[in-house]
C-alpha cells in the first residue's frame, strides 16, 4: 500500500505527455472516493449536498471533490497529479465568487444565504432544519443542520434575500442556474410551498434563470404544478436507494414514505415538468446490489426521470461518519456509473439537457465523464 491505495487497484493512469480533454472514468471515480489535496477557495463544511468538498475545474468541467490531505491525487500548478506525476489533465480550483463579499442591508453575508457550487451554480438550502433530523429518523449521510449549528448559514432564507443574492451572483459571477433544496417540514407539502415563494421571487429578480427545486414528494401533488407555475424549471425528489432494506437502514424517516408514493410523485412531476426535467439521487455504496441499482435506474429512465448516481461518502457530522461507514471502492463507482450512463445514452437523456439542477451541473457524479 502507498498513500492508502492498494497498488494493484490503482486506476490505469494514462501518460501525462499529452493533454486530454476529459478525465477518464476510472480516475474520476478514484478522485471522487479518495479526494484530492487542493487549496480550494470554494468549499464548505457540512450542510446539504457536496459538503466537505472543494470545487475544482478538471478538464474543463466543474467537479465537487473531497479535500483529503493524505490523497495521492493533488491539484497544483494548473494540473491534476497522481503521486506528483502529471496526469495530462488541466485542473484549477474554482475562484472565490465576488458575491461572497456582499451582505444584505441588515448585515447577513450573502455567503450564509447561498453558495457557489461548481463554476456557475448558485445553491441554497431554503430551510436549514429537517423534521427528520433526530434519531432514529435521521438519514445517515445527511449533515443539513451542522452548518447551521456552526453559524455558517441561517435557518430560514427569505424570498427577498434569495432574490437579492441571485441577482448579484448572476451579475458579478456569471451564475447560470440555481438549485434550491430544503429540509423537510411536518406539513403535507414537505416544504414545497416555501420553495415556490422563493422561486417566484428569484425568477422575478432574474427573469430566465433556470431554477431546480428539491424536496420530498409532497402528500398533496398539486403543489408540483404550483412549483412549476412559480418558475421552477426542474425538480429533484431524492430517494437515494430503491432497495427497501437499504432505505430502512439509511433513511429510516424517509423510508416511511413508500416507494409507491415516490413513483406517484415522479410520474406527476414528469407530467408537469416534462420528460427529463425530473431527477432523483441514487447513492452508490449503501450496500445495494449493483445490478439491482442499475435495473432501478433503468426503470426511472423509462419513466422520464434522470437517475443521478453519486458515490456515497461519510461526511463530517453525519451518523455514517460517526459509525465508521466507508465510501465505496472506485471500481464499484465506475461500474455502476458506466452502466447507468449507457442506459441514459440509449434513451437519449443527458443531464445537461435539464438546464438546472444537479443533473445539469454534474459536479457530484461521474456520469458526465461516462457520457451521461
Ligand atoms: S451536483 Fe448538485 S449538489 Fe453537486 S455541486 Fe452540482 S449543484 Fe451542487
Amino acid at each position: 500500500m502507498k498513500n492508502g491505495l492498494a497498488t494493484d487497484r490503482r486506476p490505469d493512469h494514462a501518460s501525462g505527455d499529452r493533454q486530454r480533454d476529459e478525465v477518464d472514468l476510472a480516475v474520476r471515480s478514484a478522485v471522487a472516493v479518495h479526494g484530492v489535496r487542493v487549496d480550494a477557495p470554494v468549499q464548505r463544511r457540512s450542510g446539504a449536498g457536496p459538503s466537505d468538498d472543494g470545487h475544482v475545474v478538471v478538464a474543463g468541467r466543474g467537479l465537487a471533490l473531497p479535500i483529503v490531505p493524505t490523497s495521492p491525487y493533488s491539484v497544483a500548478a494548473g494540473r491534476l497529479l497522481f503521486d506528483g506525476t502529471d496526469l495530462g489533465v488541466a485542473a484549477t480550483p474554482v475562484s472565490r465568487p465576488r458575491f461572497y463579499d456582499l451582505a444584505t442591508a441588515d448585515g447577513v453575508p450573502y455567503s450564509q444565504l447561498a453558495r457557489l457550487h461548481s463554476t456557475d451554480v448558485l445553491a441554497t438550502t431554503v430551510l436549514q432544519t429537517c423534521v427528520r433530523y433526530r434519531e432514529p429518523e435521521r438519514c445517515r449521510f445527511c449533515a443539513i443542520e451542522e452548518s447551521l449549528r456552526a453559524g455558517a448559514t441561517t435557518r430560514l432564507k427569505t424570498p427577498e434575500q434569495l432574490a437579492e443574492v441571485a441577482r448579484a451572483a448572476v451579475r458579478l459571477d456569471g451564475v447560470r442556474q440555481m438549485v434550491m433544496t430544503t429540509g423537510s417540514t411536518a406539513g403535507p407539502d414537505r416544504g414545497a410551498g416555501l420553495l415556490a415563494e422563493c422561486v417566484r421571487a428569484v425568477v422575478a429578480a432574474v427573469p430566465g434563470l433556470p431554477v431546480q427545486v428539491q424536496c420530498e414528494p409532497p402528500a398533496d401533488l398539486s403543489v408540483l404544478a404550483e412549483l412549476r407555475a412559480a418558475g421552477a424549471s426542474t425538480i429533484g425528489m431524492h430517494i437515494e436507494s430503491l432497495d427497501p432494506e437499504v432505505r430502512r437502514r439509511w433513511t429510516p424517516g424517509k423510508a416511511t414514505v413508500p416507494l409507491a408514493e415516490y413513483e406517484r410523485a415522479w410520474s406527476e412531476a414528469v407530467r408537469v415538468f416534462g420528460w427529463n426535467r425530473v431527477s432523483t439521487y441514487l447513492l452508490i455504496g449503501l450496500g445495494e446490489d449493483p445490478d439491482e441499482l442499475v435495473a432501478g435506474a433503468r426503470r426511472l429512465i423509462a419513466m422520464g426521470v434522470y437517475p443521478f448516481v453519486v458515490p456515497f461518502r461519510p461526511l463530517a457530522g453525519t451518523l455514517a461518519a460517526r459509525d465508521g461507514a466507508r465510501a465505496p471502492e472506485p471500481e464499484l463507482v465506475s461500474d455502476v456509473t458506466a452502466r447507468v450512463a449507457a442506459a441514459l445514452t440509449a434513451a437519449g437523456m443527458t443531464g445537461a439537457d435539464q438546464g438546472a439542477g444537479c443533473a445539469a451541473c454534474g459536479a457530484c457524479s461521474a456520469l458526465p465523464q461516462a457520457g451521461g
